[in-house]
């Protein structure tokens, strides 16, 4: 549905696209992921077509809107959109709103409280925006969105505005509406646990890039770099040197997951990887940090070489508290890279 190659893109001396490259399938929910500044509202808005692109194309359903000679302008691209904030028109009954890019034939087929429905908010087009919670307003701000059936939802950092707490339901809810709607989304973010938890791709950016796209799991498990390993998730990375399908690691020797060339790497494993008990087999590990998280604590281990690694361990195992010592060994096995 959704085909970007190439893209570049600078403001002045900046260089906000630096070849992006994009595919996102009919009916996926995509998120783009990546830190301050990378470039993940400007890829948003030149697909949306409020940008004009220096270079590269952009296709919406088989159709280039962006590219050599070509610029398509929003309208005629027909993406619906979802800010971070501040969607409604405050003057417009949710009904108004959410029928607003209808025509009369679609507003009297019940599209509206169809996408209400979907969205969490059946029997709510009567309300003013102003008598809603900011979390509704997103919810009809993504009802809006959907309502003309769209080839393309974006979503931009929806969710920041609103409180933690909101935020765990609406992100359900919102990825249940897209997908009980058919809809094709790309969804921007900097939250990899937003990214991970609601998208059925996560692409990856970095300075203008994407710089790896995959389903959530693959990009956690198999990252391409330690940086893309360090962005989505806790990353726990070791010298070591490869002996045949080992790593002698400062851990011990560890099963290496994919092949590598030259002997010297840098290995990555997870936290919940690593299995901390007093006493056994094992490295000896001394507890120099302890972050207690209620379901799960991370705490910091130093080795006796002074390697420092994290380790996510349940309430359910033995307690343990800084200063305690303790053996650390680790199940799955590593992945390497180049090394650091
Ligand atoms: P954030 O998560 O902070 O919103 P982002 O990943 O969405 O960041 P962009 O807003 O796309 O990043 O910005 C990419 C780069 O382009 C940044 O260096 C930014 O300062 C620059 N930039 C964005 N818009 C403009 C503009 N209108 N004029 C000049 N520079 C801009």
């Amino acid at each position: 549905m959704l085909s970007i190659a190439g893209l570049r893109k600078a403001y002045g001396p900046v260089t906000a696209l630096d070849g992006a490259d994009l595919e996102v399938a009919t009916g996926t929910l995509a998120a783009v992921l990546g830190p301050s500044g990378c470039g993940k509202t400007t890829l948003l808005r030149c697909v949306a077509g409020f940008e004009r692109v220096h270079s590269g194309t952009i296709s919406l359903a088989g159709r280039t809107v962006a590219g050599p000679g070509t610029h398509a302008p929003p309208h005629r691209r027909g993406v619906a959109v979802v800010p971070q904030e501040g969607a409604l028109f405050p003057h417009l009954s949710v009904a108004g709103n959410v029928g607003y890019g209808l025509d009369r034939a679609a507003r009297r087929s019940g599209r509206v409280e169809e996408v209400l429905a979907l969205v969490g908010l059946p029997g709510y087009g009567d309300r003013m925006p102003h008598q809603l919670s900011g979390g509704q307003q997103q919810r009809v701000a993504v009802a809006r969105a959907l309502a003309p059936r769209p080839p393309l939802v974006l979503l931009d950092e929806p969710f920041s505005a609103l409180d933690a707490g909101l935020r765990g339901d609406l992100r359900r809810d919102v990825r249940q509406a897209l997908r009980a709607d058919g809809a094709t989304a790309v969804l921007v973010t900097h939250d990899q646990g937003e990214a991970l938890s609601m998208a059925d791709q996560v692409a990856v950016m970095r300075d203008g890039r994407i710089v790896q796209s995959g389903a959530p799991s693959a990009v956690y498990r198999e990252p391409a770099s330690p940086w893309v390993a360090r962005f989505v998730g806790e990353a726990v990375l070791l010298p070591a040197t490869v002996d045949g399908p080992v790593a002698v690691t400062p851990l011990g020797r560890l099963p290496l997951n994919g092949t590598s060339n030259g002997s010297a790497v840098t290995v990555l494993l997870r936290p919940e990887q690593m299995r901390v008990a007093t006493g056994g087999a094992g490295a000896t590990a001394r507890v120099v940090r302890h972050d207690f998280h209620g379901h799960d604590a991370l705490v910091l281990l130093q080795l006796g070489d002074g390697t420092e690694v994290t380790a996510r361990i349940l309430d359910s195992t033995p307690p343990v508290a800084v200063g305690d010592e303790v053996t650390v060994s680790v199940h799955g096995p590593a992945r390497a890279f180049p090394a650091l």
